[in-house]
């Protein structure tokens, strides 16, 4: 029977109102005869001492009746997912709670998402992925804060040791490989060594091939999200992982150099930049295939079934920001219209790589050019703007057509590379560009 502990102190942890929050659920639970916990990693982060506001609460019982019952106790928004029985519920003060139904889950074939059946909060525990999410603490008013730990999750914490369940535990769901790799990294333990065992044979095996493009990219996103991605890059190349983005992607020393030099490239941008965010996990993805070539740029994107905007960007990891760099780095004097017209369409995400790019490079002067470059556009050049409009073209007497816009991005370019300042400098700009035949 699963080892217990009254811990009501950790709990208590947690900011007044939530404990608040919690003590209610309880007493919900028992006016409905339900025993209700809160799992997983918010009880792991409570054992660690770290507070999470992601809370995960199981109901032995019908789960999703439960949270419509929270919902109108709290006046909370609800969001229900019948197949999973799992409701979200957000207070009215932000709060957020997801709430499940325990239950027992079968793996009819590895890799695709498990049958779910109603189960004990023993079965709710066992399906999980490693000890140390694996645990629970109970609500209910009599035994509120009591810890429920059957796998020796605590044990395991204090070891530093990341263990499954049970052997088949990656077969049945290759995606515990990534999450395996990530809280190993989070937190700074390692893999207990027949979990590393059973990792191994199964990064080994073809079965990450068969989960869909949008769960590994979550996986791949949210590993390389940790901190020092650089380490759980490396621990991908090991487990030579990456052939499950493309058979022939290579992480080379040149790719390498870029990673290696990303955190400083992000920080310049934050500095550049800092009310405009960027994506880091998006950009070390771009960075691990920053010497892939365009047919195998392209079939990433198709592999991870990437959104547009992901898209986009990661169609600069390549070729595209080589040639940019080429051109921003050089000594030789570029005008400054001509590198707005370079930059203009690119996502702010591959300017981050262009500059680690840059950075990774041994001359330092080039590097040097390339950010001073990159500054003026993002500080002034990127915002500036024509006197003249469309209208005003008009009332000189033209009419509208493909030769407006034509004459209005000269004009920017004249404006940007400091031939016209004034409007009278625009107006008569505009007047010799008329006169000029095409
Ligand atoms: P994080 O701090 O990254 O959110 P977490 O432990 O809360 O970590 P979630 O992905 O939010 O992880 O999942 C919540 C809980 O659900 C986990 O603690 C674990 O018990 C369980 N879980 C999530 N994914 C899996 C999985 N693939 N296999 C088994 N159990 C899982
Ligand atoms: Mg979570």
């Amino acid at each position: 029977m699963a080892k217990q502990a009254h811990q009501p102190a950790l709990l208590q942890r947690l900011p007044d109102r939530v404990v608040e929050v919690l003590r209610e659920i309880g007493e919900l639970g028992d006016e409905r005869g339900f025993q209700v916990y809160v799992v997983g990693g918010v009880v792991r982060d409570l054992l660690l001492g770290q507070i999470t506001l992601d809370l995960d609460v199981a109901v032995e019982g019908d789960g999703i009746a439960f949270a419509r019952l929270v919902a109108d106790r709290y006046g909370a928004g609800l969001a229900v997912f019948e197949r999973f029985a799992t409701a979200r519920l957000i207070l009215p003060d932000g709060l957020k709670i997801d709430i499940a139904t325990t239950r027992r889950e079968s793996y009819v074939k590895p890799a695709a998402l498990p049958a779910v059946t109603p189960a004990s909060l023993q079965d709710d525990l066992y399906r999980r992925d490693f000890t140390i999410n694996a645990m629970a603490i109970q609500l209910n008013p009599a035994a509120f804060g009591q810890l429920h730990d059957p796998h020796g999750g605590q044990r395991d914490l204090r070891a530093k040791a990341i263990r499954v369940l049970h052997e088949e535990s990656f077969v049945d769901d290759p995606t515990r490989i990534f999450r395996a790799i990530r809280f190993a990294r989070r937190f700074g333990f390692s893999l207990e060594s027949s979990t590393r065992h059973r990792l191994e044979e199964a990064a080994a095996t073809k079965l990450i091939q068969e989960l869909s493009g949008p769960r590994l990219c979550n996986e791949i996103l949210l590993l390389l999200g940790e901190r020092d991605a650089r380490k759980t890059i490396k621990s991908l190349v090991r487990l030579k992982l990456l052939r499950f983005l493309h058979p022939r992607l290579r992480y080379t020393k040149n790719g390498e150099r870029v990673v290696a030099v990303l955190p400083r490239a992000l920080a310049w941008w934050k500095k550049q930049s800092p009310d405009r965010m960027v994506e880091r996990p998006l950009i070390y993805l771009m960075a691990l295939l920053s010497q892939a070539g365009p047919v195998v740029l392209q079939s990433v994107i198709e592999r991870l079934r990437l959104s547009t905007r992901h898209s986009k960007a990661v169609q600069w990891a390549g070729h595209k920001t080589n040639r940019l760099l080429h051109v921003l780095k050089q000594s030789k004097n570029v005008r400054p219209a001509e590198i707005y017209r370079l930059l203009a369409d690119v996502p702010d995400d591959a300017i981050v790589l262009l500059v680690a790019k840059g950075l990774s490079l041994r001359t330092e002067a080039g590097a040097d050019r390339l950010t001073r470059r990159l500054s003026q556009f993002l500080k002034h050049d990127r915002r500036a703007t024509t006197i003249l409009k469309g209208e005003d073209l008009k009332q000189l007497g033209l009419k509208p057509g493909p030769r407006f816009k034509t004459i209005l991005d000269r004009l920017l370019d004249a404006r940007l590379n400091g031939n016209v300042r004034t409007e009278s400098d625009e107006r008569a700009f505009v007047h010799r560009m008329v006169q000029k035949p095409g």
